[in-house]
């Protein structure tokens, strides 16, 4: 086309459009408005809300009519209460099983990527319960590494995924020492994991040991090569003493706990160190006993585990502990990741606390405060429309799931 030619080229007219459209508020070609009865917007609740979104993004919150930009595609939720997209900090998503006869969950061998293909069903039980991002604590063959690319690609349905690799252990054949945990850690990062997770004592599945194996100097190097790297730590711990050495060693958030000190409490809130505590998934170790092939007489010490674990969650709520919701889901436990917020309730939060738990506390340990677990401009298009109102009876959120939509697309529609 000639410089001179008085017709503007494609560009400058798309570009003309655009400003036009800006000017006069009107909505892009891809806005949409998602509409709500009521919306809890990660600090207070929003009547008659609008949500506008572009692409993967929220761009405005509003109310009413008037919020909804002129052409905006409107997805109509007024009958559901509306919440930002839940963060589930504690999940083994490649931990899959299919219920086959005369098989276990554990020990069915299988190659690393039939079980990342195959666990594309723990992601959308996962979604179902209205979690849009989970934080994935030990996976073998980088099978968390590829889900995390895949669903990010779009190529599968998923949470986004924030993922630790295989977690360090202090194992007879590899013990841990100062030596090797600067090349331990600096190899899973070279991996491209975006957590350091470590199993600082016994305790798993049935076994309820809370035995400390990893020593306060351990844990101290872990963290500063970590910290080092530009990644944060967490830290398992079934027993007092391993989380007591955690908090001092500086993790970040500590898994698990029973029986833990008041001083070891007043320490963390003081440094914001975030507690996932687990309650509910030895709840389904109870309940899922027979599928693992559990012995007789399991539940005594995994409910004593519960109560003692839920008792210290209880002080911690009164000392001012951030707590976050963590799952611990593993196999068929997948599409119960929100349960632990009804153990948060029992344990002294509030409703509203509790959701925090699961938005705002987890988003700001993910280093996504200003992208995850809100529902304001700037923030990822993850909603969860649920039944109910979950700001005064958190059951809403177990039993009312709707619709979800994470990143700006409805990923859940079983509304009406
Ligand atoms: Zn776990």
């Amino acid at each position: 086309m000639n410089f001179r030619s008085p017709i503007p080229d494609r560009r400058s007219l798309v570009l003309a459009l655009g400003i036009v459209l800006l000017l006069a508020g009107v909505a892009s070609a891809q806005s949409r408005a998602v509409r709500f009865g009521r919306l809890w917007d990660g600090s207070k609740v929003i009547t008659d809300a609008v949500v506008v979104i572009d692409g993967d993004r929220i761009t405005a919150v509003g109310s009413g009519s008037a919020a909804v930009p002129a052409g905006a595609a409107i997805v109509d939720l007024r009958k559901y209460f509306g919440l930002p997209g839940l963060i589930d900090l504690h999940t083994h998503i490649t931990y899959y099983w299919d219920r086959k006869p005369g098989t276990r969950p554990r020990g069915t061998p299988r190659l690393p990527a039939v079980t990342v293909y195959l666990a594309q069903h723990n992601a959308r039980k996962t979604l179902e319960t209205g979690v849009t991002t989970i934080r994935d604590l030990n996976a073998g063959s980088d099978m968390d590494l590829a889900m995390r690319e895949l669903i990010a690609s779009g190529a599968m349905i998923g949470p986004r995924m924030f993922v630790s690799g295989a977690g360090l252990s202090s194992r007879p054949n590899q013990p841990l020492n100062a030596e090797n945990v600067a090349s331990l850690v600096g190899a899973r990062v070279k991996s491209g994991v975006d957590w350091i997770k470590v199993f600082g004592s016994r305790g798993s599945y049935e076994v309820v040991d809370g035995t400390q194996t990893v020593t306060f100097e351990e844990m101290k190097s872990i963290v500063d090569a970590a910290h080092a790297a530009g990644k944060k730590v967490t830290i398992h711990s079934y027993g007092a003493s391993g989380v007591r050495d955690a908090v001092r060693a500086g993790a970040d958030s500590i898994e698990h706990g029973a029986d833990v000190d008041d001083e070891t409490f007043v320490d963390m809130a003081k440094k914001g160190i975030v507690w996932v505590p687990t309650v509910d998934h030895n709840r389904y170790y109870i309940d899922a006993r027979d599928e693992f092939g559990f012995a007789p007489g399991v539940e005594g010490p995994l409910k004593d585990y519960i109560d003692r674990n839920l008792e210290s969650v209880r002080r911690a709520v009164k000392a001012g502990v951030k707590i976050g919701m963590g799952s611990d889901a593993v196999y068929t436990m997948f599409g119960q990741n929100t349960r632990e917020l009804e153990w948060l309730v029992k344990a002294g939060m509030t409703p509203v606390q509790a959701l925090g738990a699961a938005t705002t506390t987890p988003a700001e340990l993910l280093g996504m405060g200003d992208r995850l677990g809100r529902i304001a401009p700037g923030y990822f298009a993850d909603l969860v429309a649920v039944e109910g109102d979950p700001t005064t009876d958190i059951r809403a959120v177990l039993t009312g799931v709707s619709w979800v939509m994470k990143g700006g697309q409805a990923v859940v529609t079983r509304q009406q």
